[in-house]
């Protein structure tokens, strides 16, 4: 399902504000480049939207180290996602795209923008990964979320730090600690990352369509298909929380064991 019109902003600051400015949101998810968070927790984010939660998107970078598309495109393209996935508001910022780095001012920009929109829950990406823009974004999140709750830090908005840190941790090794059904968003999670057409279709072919969606779909069907079976749904994401989990009755735990 393609958004009707692409929305038309401010193209030289990459700085992007829909809707009026929610006074806060539900959920903030953080990732190093623009499609990175479609990849990991698309699904969920959009069904935290269809429960009726806020949600937010935080890129890092804005793409101009990626070798097909323009920036400008991509920044289309990632709003075009963002109305697939139904999320409140989306920004890019400046940190140089395969140069990630967790500095103080990158730490400083990260944690204004989550005082500004004060999450309770922040998706990091897993602080281990293959890329070192994904496993960097994952630890600067964490600690620009820690700065943020510093008081007497001023960065123009009051302090505050989410409740609770999770890690989206599909392109990890790891044992997730738990994971989201998104057998129902499944379909629209595909298309939020088809809408990456300067990535994600093949553009030799001239044909207008996307060549590579039965490869794109497969792969997502296999990684989301592996996560749901480990909880007995068609399909689900991965997450995971360094915290240890509260139980207060025995009868509501989810997932059968045998
Ligand atoms: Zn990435």
């Amino acid at each position: 399902m393609r958004p009707a019109k692409l929305w038309r902003g401010d193209a030289t600051h990459g700085i992007r504000y829909h809707h009026a400015m929610p006074k806060s949101v539900d959920i903030l998810a953080i990732a190093a480049h623009r499609d990175d968070v479609e990849q990991t927790c698309g699904g969920t984010l959009l069904k935290m939207a269809q429960m009726g939660r806020t949600t937010a998107i935080l890129d890092l970078s804005r793409g101009e180290m990626g070798t097909r598309g323009t920036m400008e495109a991509r920044a289309r393209e990632a709003e075009d996602a963002r109305q697939i996935l139904r999320v409140s508001w989306r920004k890019a910022l400046d940190i140089p795209d395969g140069c990630v780095e967790n500095t103080f001012e990158n730490r400083k920009k990260v944690a204004a923008v989550i005082r500004e929109l004060r999450p309770r829950v922040l998706i990091l990406p897993y602080w281990e990964a293959r890329h070192p823009d994904h496993y960097t974004a994952g630890v600067l999140g964490y600690e620009a979320a820690f700065v943020a709750g510093l008081a007497k830090l001023d960065l123009g908005f009051t302090a505050h730090r989410p409740f609770k840190v999770i890690y989206a941790s599909l392109y990890a090794e790891v044992r997730p600690t738990f994971v989201v059904d998104i057998t129902d968003q499944f379909e629209a999670r595909l298309q939020s990352l088809l809408a990456y057409r300067s990535q994600y279709s093949d553009q030799a072919s001239g044909t207008g369509v996307f060549p590579r969606e039965a490869e794109i779909r497969e792969k997502l069907a296999h990684m989301a298909g592996f996560y749901g079976l480990l909880a007995g749904v068609k399909y689900a994401e991965p997450f995971v929380q360094k915290e240890v989990g509260l139980v207060e009755d025995l009868l509501a735990i989810p997932v059968q064991s045998i």
